[in-house]
């Protein structure tokens, strides 16, 4: 904590309520949190943090992530890193365009942008909340397309501290997966609740080996108006399908040839309620707080419907989200 604010001054605030910065609006607290607003700030904190052996929680727009209600230990932080680099007009009316955007660039305002310029690629992205790092990290995708239909190459800091440029192929992208998401935390504790154990602890820092600093977008010159037809098209399905307000999904994945949502439903489980955390009655792969929720009741909810689902269906439903926190 002295590091880092002799360097950052009074911005790192100890035990920073997590909840704020998800989209769940739920989590205990951050035992130490820290915007940052660039790539050398990113690269700074990461770096002091690995001297003084701290534990990192690289933090986006929580969107993917159920923080527990004890919190997070070590340095979480929250990636604003937000410069994006376009090539100049001239150069975008001639072929395919590549652009560079921090991590920190929230994606659906990215493909805003994007569709401004008439650059074509991001539509998918317009309604998924979150970052770039995040959605390099979870293969983020919607409507037939994903990021890796998008990324050329992305720049990590990786554990030795180099900063290293990948290609996209070096990201072994599947369905909502990459490299570095299985590598991550979020496939133990998959495999946690796979074995039965029930509400987990998870231990934080799972971002501490690669960080995703810049990302290298291609993308498609293409009138502005059929852009934004086909973003204003997503976002009118989504708004009909989707809850707003305080939620996280998708929940599960889809299993192969069905749908998550489709046998939570089937299972009776919509509007299912603990506490203050729901099944959407809307959409069955969304939770939603219905306002002071606890990580400890969504899990309920995870659980409820996992065993009711295998227990109906012989499914065995696996976490889209990412269960992070003491
Ligand atoms: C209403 C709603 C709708 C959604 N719809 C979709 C959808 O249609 N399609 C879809 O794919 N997802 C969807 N999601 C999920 C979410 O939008 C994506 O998973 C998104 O990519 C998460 O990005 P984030 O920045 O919020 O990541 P976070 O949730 O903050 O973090 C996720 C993981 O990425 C890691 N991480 C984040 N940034 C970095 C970085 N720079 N370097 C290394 N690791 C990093 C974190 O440590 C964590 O492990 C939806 C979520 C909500 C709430």
């Amino acid at each position: 904590m002295t590091a880092l604010a002799a360097v950052f001054g009074d911005r790192p605030r100890r035990d920073e309520p997590l909840a704020g910065h998800t989209t769940l609006r739920l989590g205990g607290p951050a035992e130490v949190w820290l915007a940052v607003e660039n790539v050398d700030e990113l690269m700074t904190a990461v770096t002091l943090a690995r001297q003084h052996h701290v534990p990192i929680f690289m933090l986006g727009g929580g969107a993917n992530l159920l923080i527990s209600d004890a919190g997070i230990r070590g340095l979480v932080i929250e990636n604003r890193a937000n410069r994006v680099e376009f090539p100049s007009f001239e150069k975008e009316k001639r072929g395919e365009v590549k652009i560079i955007a921090e991590s920190g660039t929230v994606l659906p305002n990215l493909a805003r942008r994007c569709a401004k310029r008439g650059l074509s690629g991001l539509e998918w992205a317009v309604g998924v909340p979150g970052t770039i790092g995040g959605a390099v990290v979870n293969n983020a995708g919607a409507y037939g397309s994903d990021i890796a239909h998008n990324l050329s190459r992305a720049e990590l800091l990786a554990p030795t501290g180099k900063r290293v440029w990948q290609p996209v192929e070096w990201f072994e992208y599947g369905y909502r997966t990459s490299w570095l998401k299985r590598n991550s935390q979020q496939s133990t504790v998959n495999r946690q609740l796979s074995r039965g154990g029930g509400r987990q602890s998870a231990v934080s820092g799972q971002s501490e080996g690669w960080i995703v600093l810049q990302a290298e977008l291609h993308l498609t010159p293409t009138p502005a108006v059929e852009v934004k037809a086909r973003m204003d098209e997503f976002n009118r399905r989504r708004k009909a399908t989707q809850p707003p307000g305080a939620t996280i999904g998708s929940m599960f994945k889809n299993p192969p040839g069905d749908y998550a949502g489709r046998l939570i439903e089937a299972a009776g489980l919509k509007g299912c309620r603990i506490g203050q955390a729901q099944i959407s009655p809307l959409h069955a792969n969304f939770f939603q707080n219905l306002g002071g929720a606890t990580a400890t009741e969504v899990m309920g909810l995870i659980q409820t419907a996992r065993e009711t689902v295998e227990a109906r269906f012989g499914v065995k439903l696996e976490l889209e989200i990412e269960v992070v926190g003491e």
